[in-house]
């Protein structure tokens, strides 16, 4: 067992050690409350489990949970604002809403008790990454209808941190409440980080000497290892990663542990499967498909079988840290974001495994598709380095094929690269959007 983790004993964590036989009962007996839930509750479930033939006293094991209907991000689009709430309103307390990129945003509504379900799964998270009531806890997550940064408030609140809720925004400000706070762990977008550490960089503050930063709390996006280790080289701190989705609850329904490999899901309330997105069966165990949650225990917005669009696996095997709830695979790309470039699938997640493993290449790009002709182009901006911008042109031109064909390497399909300047490209304070595609002009 690795011992970074060992915090068997800690009484938060107890249901990440139930025997998988313990686990499975608890999920049916909740399981088989929350269809009823919805079946009496909701009526667009109602209805869907009654096309399909298939009534709340049907379930009777986790495996029949195969019959139930989908719900997708359209169903809470199409019953905008309320029409999937499975209470009345003065049992909700809260409201949240999805960035949404087009049209209406959805809205979920949540209980106390979805609430407490919620934070349950972000201070399991952040007691798995090792942090403690000791830390100093800066959210760097918006406060607001994103769902990242009150769920860090609370759940670090609940862990007995000092939380420093700093929202995102105002860079210079985080850096100096981080130094003069003796902050030790910070929660925000990946994307966001780079950015700060950037800045901070720029004012010449080094992380490891001038602060007292251990750790980061990073999710909200798609990310990949490649970047992970490039913030943990530069800062010195662990970079931890952190799932979650507002039809879900938000941060907290998965999340690495100090094995860094996979994030364990909070099964016992998000139950997962994973499904071929053609032909909406479940997969094996270790094959990759689409996630789908249904919530145990949440019943304002109830979600039985989301889809979530997230591409990912069950990893088969028991993970080194002891914990028996199962993992999923880092969640680097989700169908939303894919390209298809000539024919051929592509994820900007792959472009950026490629980019991380170039010297001299920096955390910041961006993807432009385009089409001439018929035919679609694909060109990747790259920051790299000052001194690798003073450089001879022949040494540049050596820099641009070293990047176009590790980035090959992994697509099968040449991309054209343009080195900028650093600090060039646009940055984000919260969830970056690191593509144009004009050809949906
Ligand atoms: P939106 O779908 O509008 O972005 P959310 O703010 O609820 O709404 O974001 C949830 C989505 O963010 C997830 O479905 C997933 O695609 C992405 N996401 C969240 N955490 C991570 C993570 N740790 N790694 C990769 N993607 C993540
Ligand atoms: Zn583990």
């Amino acid at each position: 067992m690795c011992r970074e983790c060992n915090d068997k004993e800690n009484p938060l964590s107890r249901a990440d050690y139930v025997s998988v036989d313990e686990m499975r009962n608890i999920q049916l007996t909740k399981l088989k409350k929350i269809v009823r839930h919805c079946y009496d509750n909701v009526p667009l479930t109602r209805l869907r489990m009654d096309e399909k033939g298939v009534k709340p006293e049907d379930i009777k094991t986790l495996e029949d949970m195969r019959f139930l209907p989908f719900m997708k991000k359209t169903d809470l689009r199409d019953e905008y604002p309320k029409g999937l709430f499975g209470v009345p309103m003065r049992d909700i307390v809260r409201f949240h809403c999805s960035s949404g990129t087009t049209g209406k945003p959805i809205v979920v509504g949540s209980t106390r008790g979805d609430l407490d379900v919620w934070i349950d799964g972000v201070v399991r998270s952040l007691v798995m990454d090792g942090i403690t009531n000791e830390d100093i806890l800066q959210v760097s997550y918006g406060y607001g209808l994103f769902t990242g940064g009150l769920g860090l408030h609370y759940g670090g609140e609940a862990l007995g941190c000092a939380v420093v809720p700093t929202s995102g925004g105002n860079t210079d400000r985080q850096i100096m409440l981080m130094r003069d706070l003796g902050v030790t762990a910070i929660a925000c977008t990946p994307s966001y980080f780079i950015h700060i550490m950037d800045e901070a960089l720029k004012k010449g503050v080094d992380f490891r000497k001038e602060t007292k930063l251990r750790h980061g709390i990073f999710g909200a996006e798609p990310w990949t290892d490649e970047i992970r280790a490039k913030i943990e080289s530069v800062t010195g701190i662990e970079a931890h990663d952190i799932y979650g989705l507002t039809e879900v609850s938000g941060p907290g329904v998965a999340s690495s542990c100090r094995c860094h490999s996979g994030l364990h899901v909070f099964e016992d309330h998000f139950y997962p499967e994973i499904i071929n997105p053609d032909t909406l069966e479940p997969v094996p165990d270790g094959t990759w498909g689409e996630l789908v949650f249904t919530t145990l225990d949440r019943f304002g917005t109830p979600m039985l079988r989301y889809r979530t669009r997230d591409i990912t696996r069950i990893i088969p095997d028991r993970c080194d840290c002891g914990r028996t709830i199962r993992r999923i695979d880092r969640i680097s790309a989700r169908t939303d974001d894919m390209l298809i470039i000539r024919g051929v699938n592509v994820f900007p997640s792959q472009i950026e495994a490629g980019l991380m493993t170039v010297d001299k290449v920096l955390p910041h790009y961006h993807i432009y598709v385009d089409r001439e002709g018929d035919l679609d182009t694909i060109e990747v901006k790259v920051e790299v380095t000052a001194d690798a911008l003073g450089d001879q042109i022949k040494s540049l031109e050596l820099l641009r094929r070293t990047i176009a064909e590790a980035i090959k390497k992994i697509i099968n399909i040449s991309i054209k690269v343009t080195l900028v300047e650093p600090h060039s490209l646009p940055r984000s304070e919260g969830k970056m959007n690191r593509v144009t595609d004009n050809r949906k002009k």
